[in-house]
């Protein structure tokens, strides 16, 4: 059934949304959802936590991740659903993902204080939730209360983007090793947020083959980086790769996102939608 309010794309203090996965759990519940996933950066530390919390607010859950993955040299999401959060190997490709992003935090922080902007390091500090999860979206925190942006949309238009200072390019995982991660764990992979990639037709087309061709099953179609005419862009993605399709807000913050939990449109119909391949690991 395509009409159902799964939102499946979400994170927390866990990673760097500003909510616990308790307050997550309230909010999706209040705004209607009836399958949720938590899906923190290179993170499942919240998974027993928002689990949980989902069944105290009378919703289903999938458990949820969204992996850090280097293709084509550049930078991609994919998110895992359904997956045993307790598997070994999953951990570990985790802790390995996560692990260099204490170093680049420091470089970001040299490289902005080479612009005029000193003590980056330690104000994004005082936004992480998670000490092994220091990103980006921390250190725009940290330069919107120091007042040099107005906002965080308008700190990644100036830093902390490609070509722009406090920019650190970094390896993270391979594509195949996170879609085997997720489908060795019992999960479903899925591409998130297509239409953010900066990928040539050949690139964006290779990524969708060499995706399938690891086991990768999923693409999210309906996201609060979407626009209409994204969801109907990959409707037909979805449908040309024999990928089934995904719904998630990606919401980090009450101040910050601007779609919250739940409030996105439907998935088109036609589609096959996640939750159909994961019936049996819905909890
Ligand atoms: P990182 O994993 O440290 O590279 O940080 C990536 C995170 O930065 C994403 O998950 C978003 O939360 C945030 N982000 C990236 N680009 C933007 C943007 N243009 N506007 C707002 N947030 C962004
Ligand atoms: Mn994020
Ligand atoms: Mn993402
Ligand atoms: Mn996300």
């Amino acid at each position: 059934m395509s009409i159902l309010n799964a939102d499946l794309h979400c994170h927390s203090v866990v990673s760097d949304g500003t909510l616990t996965p308790e307050e997550l759990a309230a909010r999706a519940a209040a705004n209607g959802v009836e399958l949720w996933a938590l899906t923190d950066h290179d993170e499942i530390s919240g998974q027993h936590r928002a689990m949980a919390a989902a069944h105290g607010r009378g919703m289903k859950y999938l458990t949820g991740t969204e992996i850090s993955v280097t293709f084509a040299g550049h930078t991609v999401h994919i998110v895992g659903l359904g997956f045993d959060p307790d598997d070994p190997q999953m951990q570990q490709g985790l802790v390995r993902t996560r692990g260099g992003r204490g170093e680049r935090a420091q470089e970001m922080s040299a490289q902005l204080a080479q612009v005029g902007i000193k003590g980056a390091y330690e104000g994004a500090l005082r936004y992480v939730g998670n000490p092994e999860l220091i990103s980006r979206t921390h250190f725009a925190r940290f330069l919107v209360e120091a007042g040099v942006c107005k906002d965080t949309g308008e700190v990644f238009r100036r830093f902390l983007t490609e070509g722009k200072p406090g920019y650190v390019a970094h390896r993270w995982a391979s594509l195949k090793d996170a879609v085997q991660w997720i489908t060795r764990a019992g999960g479903l992979a899925v591409i998130a947020h297509p239409a953010r990639y900066r990928f040539t037709a050949n690139e964006e087309y290779a990524l969708f083959s060499e995706f399938k061709a690891h086991g990768g099953q999923g693409v999210e179609v309906v996201t609060g980086s979407h626009t209409a005419a994204e969801y109907v862009k990959y409707a037909e993605t979805a449908q040309e790769f024999g990928l089934a399709a995904s719904r998630g807000s990606d919401f980090h913050s009450p101040d910050e996102s601007h779609t919250d939990l739940g409030q996105l449109p439907y998935l088109p119909g036609g589609l096959t939608p996640v939750w159909e391949l994961l019936e049996a690991r819905i909890r």
